[in-house]
Parts: C-alpha cells; sequence; structure tokens
C-alpha cells in the first residue's frame, strides 16, 4: 500500500518559536520574503477562560488534492503514489488555477522566476528515511512524521491515543497535517 504520509503537532507544546520556519528556509533554499510554513498564533475558548494556541501551519498534502486536480499541465502532481504533492517548475505556466483551488493558501509564487512553489514535506529527505527539516528542528520535539497507513508509526499511534483536529475538514480536501489539542 502506497504510504500516506501525514504531520502530527502538539499544540500544547508548540511555544511559537519560529524555528520549523527557519529551517525550512535554509533547507529548501527559500528566498527572503517568502516562507513554505508560518505560525499562526490563535485564541481559544471563552473570557475569561481563553488560551494562546500557537500553530505551524504549511501544505496539507492532502489525499484529495484540489490544486492537483485544477492544473491544467500536470505541474502539480502526487510524488510517487503517495499524498506528498509536488509541483514540477519546469511545466508551471504560472496560471495560479491551483493557488485559487488551495483552501489553505499554501501556496507561493517563486520570485523572480514566476512558477508556484510550496511545502513539500521534504520529500528528499523523506526518501532518505530522514523527518522533513522543520520536523527534526523543533526544540520542543512537539511536531512528529510518519506514514498514517503503517499502524505502529508515531503518527498513528498519537492519532490513535490523542485528541486531535485537522484544519477545514468540510473542504473535502482531506488534509494531512492533524493538531493534537
Ligand atoms: Fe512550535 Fe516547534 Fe515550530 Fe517552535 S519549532 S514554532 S515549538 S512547531
Ligand atoms: Fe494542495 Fe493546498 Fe492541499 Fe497543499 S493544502 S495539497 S496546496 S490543496
Ligand atoms: Fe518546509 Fe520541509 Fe517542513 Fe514543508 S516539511 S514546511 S518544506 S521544512
Amino acid at each position: 500500500m502506497p504510504a500516506r504520509y501525514a504531520m502530527v503537532i502538539d499544540t500544547r507544546t508548540c511555544i511559537g518559536c519560529g524555528d520549523c520556519v527557519v529551517a525550512c528556509k535554509t533547507e529548501n533554499n527559500v528566498p527572503a520574503g517568502l516562507n513554505r510554513d508560518w505560525i499562526v498564533e490563535a485564541t481559544r475558548g471563552r473570557y475569561p477562560n481563553l488560551t494562546t494556541e500557537f500553530r505551524s501551519e504549511r501544505c496539507n498534502h492532502c489525499s484529495h488534492a484540489t490544486c492537483v486536480y485544477a492544473c491544467p499541465t500536470g505541474a502539480s502532481h502526487y510524488w510517487q503514489n503517495t499524498n506528498i504533492v509536488l509541483v514540477e517548475p519546469g511545466k508551471c505556466t504560472g496560471c495560479k488555477a491551483c493557488i485559487a483551488a488551495c483552501p489553505y493558501d499554501a501556496r507561493l509564487i517563486m520570485h523572480p522566476q514566476g512558477y508556484v512553489d510550496k511545502c513539500t514535506f521534504c520529500h528528499h529527505r523523506v526518501a532518505r528515511g530522514q523527518d522533513p527539516a522543520c520536523v527534526s528542528s523543533c526544540p520542543t520535539h512537539c511536531m512528529h512524521f510518519g506514514d498514517l497507513n503503517d499502524a505502529n508509526s508515531i503518527v498513528s499511534q498519537l492519532l490513535d491515543r490523542r485528541k486531535s483536529r485537522a484544519l477545514k475538514p468540510e473542504t473535502g480536501n482531506q488534509p494531512n497535517v492533524f493538531y493534537l489539542s
């Protein structure tokens, strides 16, 4: 069975330090002013019982990726039969159909080249058996990565044991980044 790669992030131990964002830029040579991942600071609960939650967000590598289906040239595609979504720069015309089709605002336009870029789940590292750079760099170890089709993987076990949620599940995109709360 092909892998279904997922990221599971514990919002209780994310401190919003941004090391994951820096690691991504360094690993993937993301130019200044552009980001493949970002931190959202959200207030949860009801006054006076409010808590601040930090969320490290990126492409959700959706199992039903509307960006892939919207791409007219095949530049946006699934990697090796998995759910990892990549963009082939040479095939990308910069038409922005994928940007309009993504409910997570996860795509960016590379300047000055003009092709669309995004998080790759660091597939080059995954191919070597390593975790994505952001996961490896997190100082609180709140980020986890693995294959949801493997019942013994850390991500399967965490989702079995803990309450979790994905962002905008109502879109039907079947996102594969989960937040433990
Ligand atoms: Fe949160 Fe870890 Fe990213 Fe820091 S590196 S913002 S603790 S996910
Ligand atoms: Fe595509 Fe957006 Fe889903 Fe990423 S989050 S796979 S860019 S639809
Ligand atoms: Fe960046 Fe890799 Fe993390 Fe995606 S998985 S946000 S490309 S470091």
